[in-house]
């Protein structure tokens, strides 16, 4: 057997994945056990196929407690395509929708919206540099409002919602596509739950939906005009199988919530969550050599974003840690300075590894 060497991956998204179910995938590879054919290679309509869809569903359910008032779609074109679905099925031209602008994603959802109906920004903390989450009497929310939408995790700047925002009776729509599993999820507050499997569930490819019942009535009322693909009544009507589903995305997704079942759930994964961000931040906070750029009641557990002073010293903080095997660190394009990653299936180990060489190259260059 050759040794396989796996760096510590702290990328935002595809990102790591547990290493057991990589470890099954590989096992199965040339064959479905019991079945003979690769997952590459299976007929989305076979019995086989179709279990395994199924079992994936009942997992998310039993994961994040979704109500039998729900349903879970298994969608394509990433979170960048519910930027437009969401507007498409739920917003009239007519009428509004609140947004609430926390970060570059939430900016595109915006943008998005904007194209099919009334937006009204509802708060934003652009002007902080997104680097906080709006408190609640900041946020003007629109009588009458079709939908409410915020972003649960700021991938790049590196902020997270600590409580759901109240929008009384508008249905609140989450992009929660960099911390969708990290934690306990009050799904019935929500009328529509989206992300990219790509961070925290699974490979690319694969988008989940959850989406309450009663909000499929508005894309039923649009069938006419809005295309088969981009309307949620057509996915559920065909449990996910209107089209060809990513198979491998969604059988590698399956293997993800078996395995954060078998942690112990969503809250297990909460509490180690919240220790590997904590050992993080303290060492963020423990000098003052690097600085968090992200308002500490707004922190991320997912994505934990600092700076140092100066881009040659990031420059080489990012070139050495990426030498020691600490791979992904550099922040996104549109910010700048450090981003370490660090989603359900990151090791306390690379956080460990991480907090000894910022202690290491603080002396260093301290
Ligand atoms: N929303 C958030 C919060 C994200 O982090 C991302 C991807 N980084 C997106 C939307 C866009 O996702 P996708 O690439 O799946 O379209």
């Amino acid at each position: 057997m050759t040794t396989v060497h796996r760096v510590f991956n702290f990328a935002a998204g595809p990102a790591v994945m547990p290493v057991s179910v990589l470890e099954q995938m590989q096992r199965d590879l040339l064959a479905l056990p019991g079945v003979g054919i690769s997952i590459f290679e299976i007929s989305h309509r076979s019995k086989a196929f179709e279990a395994i869809l199924a079992q994936a569903e009942a997992d998310i359910r039993t994961l994040a407690g979704i109500p039998s008032s729900y349903r879970v779609l298994f969608l394509q074109g990433g979170a960048s395509l519910q930027f437009s679905m969401v507007p498409m099925n739920l917003l009239g031209a007519a009428e509004t929708a609140d947004y609430i602008d926390t970060g570059s994603w939430a900016d595109k959802a915006i943008t998005e919206a904007k194209k099919v109906g009334g937006v009204h920004v509802a708060a934003s903390t652009r002007a902080d540099g997104y680097s906080r989450i709006p408190s609640p009497p900041e946020i003007a929310l629109t009588e009458g409002a079709a939908y409410v939408h915020m972003t649960s995790n700021n991938t790049i700047e590196g902020t997270e919602w600590k409580t759901l925002p109240s929008t009384g009776s508008a249905p609140l729509v989450n992009d929660a596509s960099s911390d969708m599993f990290s934690r306990p999820i009050d799904v019935r507050r929500h009328a529509l739950i989206y992300a990219g499997a790509q961070k925290n569930m699974g490979p690319a490819g694969l988008t989940i939906v959850i989406i309450r019942e009663d909000l499929l009535e508005r894309s039923l009322a649009r069938a006419a005009t809005l295309p088969a693909m981009m309307n949620y009544a057509v996915h559920a009507e065909h449990k996910s199988l209107y089209n060809t589903p990513p198979a491998v995305a969604v059988y590698a997704t399956g293997l993800v919530m078996k395995w954060l079942l078998d942690q112990g759930g969503l809250p297990a994964i909460a509490a180690i969550n919240e220790r590997k961000a904590a050992s993080l931040y303290a060492e963020i906070d423990r000098t003052g050599f690097y600085r968090g750029t992200a308002a500490k009641d707004s922190r991320s557990l997912m994505n934990v974003t600092f700076r140092l002073r100066g881009d040659d010293l990031e420059r080489m903080f990012v070139e050495e840690a990426t030498a020691a095997g600490l791979d992904g660190l550099k922040g996104h394009r549109a910010v700048g300075g450090m981003r370490a990653s660090i989603y359900n299936a990151f090791p306390e180990a690379g956080v460990d590894a991480l907090v000894s060489f910022m202690r290491d190259f603080e002396r260093r260059h301290g």
